[in-house]
């Protein structure tokens, strides 16, 4: 029976990795895979999954207004698909992992969508709240923080290494990077999160 699932994690855990490896294992036994990954800036054409130990896949975009389920129907009428892989699950619509559940409900292909748990203020991203509740499985994609405790956490640095504790959710274009860590660490780093911010 199909289902939808949740692979959840933290920044550079390799969930990309996960999800390049599991689409392959089809291909490889001459079945076909349809990947999905986010448009998050105004690129046309092609997208890429695209994995930090080097490989990658060509994959489909999604946007906001984009509806899935007619998307995924209209890919099934050039022939089955065993599995949809779906990456950057975190910019999902609430409406759209509705889509993705009736794909799996009503069209009985399985979706095994990817995506970060929480934003780099511990809040729940939109759509790994509505996979967080709509998912028949979950599964975390885990990494580690530097003093080896699970990393549930990120942080956003800004060129220099500063710790920005405030911000968009997405941000796009910058210089921006991001550093997986355990809870304890994150709240070092953000200062405790004062709790302004945890109500604001
Ligand atoms: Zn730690």
């Amino acid at each position: 029976m199909a289902k939808l699932y949740f692979n959840y994690s933290t920044m550079n855990a390799g969930k990309s990795t996960v999800l390049l490896q599991a689409s392959h294992n089809y291909r490889e036994n001459n079945m076909q895979t349809y990947l999905l990954t986010a448009r998050i800036d105004d690129r046309a054409g092609t997208g890429r999954i695209a994995s930090r130990i080097g490989i990658s896949a060509e994959a489909d975009m999604f946007a906001p207004e984009d509806d899935l389920f007619g998307k995924i129907e209209t890919r099934l009428e050039d022939g089955p698909v065993a599995a949809i892989f779906v990456d950057e699950a975190q910019f999902l619509t609430h409406e759209q992992v509705w889509q993705l559940a009736r794909v799996v409900d009503d069209l009985g292909v399985p979706v095994l969508a990817f995506g970060l748990r929480v934003d780099f203020q511990g809040n729940l991203f939109p759509g790994s709240a509505s996979l967080l509740a709509l998912a028949d499985e979950m599964r975390e994609v885990r990494t580690i923080c530097h003093c080896g405790k699970k990393a549930t956490m990120v942080v956003r640095q800004d060129a220099t290494g500063q710790v920005l504790t405030e911000g968009d959710q997405v941000q796009i274009g910058g210089n921006e990077s991001y550093i997986s860590l355990c809870r304890r660490h994150w709240r070092a780093a953000m200062g405790d999160l004062p709790t302004a911010k945890t109500l604001g």
